[in-house]
């Protein structure tokens, strides 16, 4: 049993480069098993997947020299619930501007990288994450994408108050523009390991 009355579930997190490390901490803290994922073979034992932030370039470059593109391809489409978290939305995304390589393109959005300009690199924000109760969500964003589009199936799950989009669900798969994991709210966290009981009507 977790923290928040939930079955204990082992997840994985995509330890190539980035900040796996404060995800595989917040799991634990919960009460998950979490696994720091290095080779393909490991996704099979693996009840849900994060993608960590970093630098989406040098993480889609590591996918493609470890093997990683068609087994995470696979592991999405099995209905497992998968979270990329800042370059790990980047990664998700059909559509990136200036990603220099392909990533795991599995999510019906369009994101813009480093969208949010210098100055404001990194700040924090209150965001309305649909379906979260308990208020609004404390988010810290670092050197973060904007989703600039989101397609069906895909939807909007977060906006910022100005109506930038910076969460995006599909089905099992989600993708937060900012860092979950560098605050001590764990309810993101027990949110995304749920997107694999959403009802059979959601799922795409
Ligand atoms: N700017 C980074 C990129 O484009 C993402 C930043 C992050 O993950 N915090 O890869």
């Amino acid at each position: 049993m977790t923290l928040n009355g939930t079955r204990a579930v082992t997840v994985g997190i995509l330890a190539l480069q980035g900040d796996f490390r404060e995800h595989r901490e917040m799991l634990e803290r919960m009460g998950h098993r979490a696994v720091e994922v290095r080779k393909p073979s490991q996704l099979e034992a693996l009840d849900a997947l994060v993608i960590p932030g970093g630098e989406s370039t040098t993480i889609a470059r590591l996918i493609l020299s470890n093997g990683f593109q068609g087994p995470l391809r696979a592991f999405c489409a099995t209905g497992r619930p998968v979270w990329g978290t800042c370059a790990g939305a980047i990664l998700l995304a059909k559509e990136v501007d200036r990603l220099d390589r392909p990533g795991i393109e599995v999510m019906e959005i369009s994101v813009h990288r480093n969208a949010f300009g210098r100055q404001v690199e990194s700040f924090e924000a209150d965001v309305e994450v649909r379906g979260l109760e308990g208020g609004p969500f404390r988010a810290v964003f670092i050197r973060a994408p904007r989703i600039d589009a989101v397609r069906p199936p895909a939807e909007v799950v977060a906006t910022l108050a100005d109506g930038t989009i910076v969460a995006a669900r599909q089905g099992n798969m989600l993708a937060t523009s900012f860092h979950p994991e560098l605050t001590g709210d764990s309810r993101l966290h027990a949110y995304f390991l749920g997107l694999a009981e959403a009802p059979a009507g959601i799922r795409h």
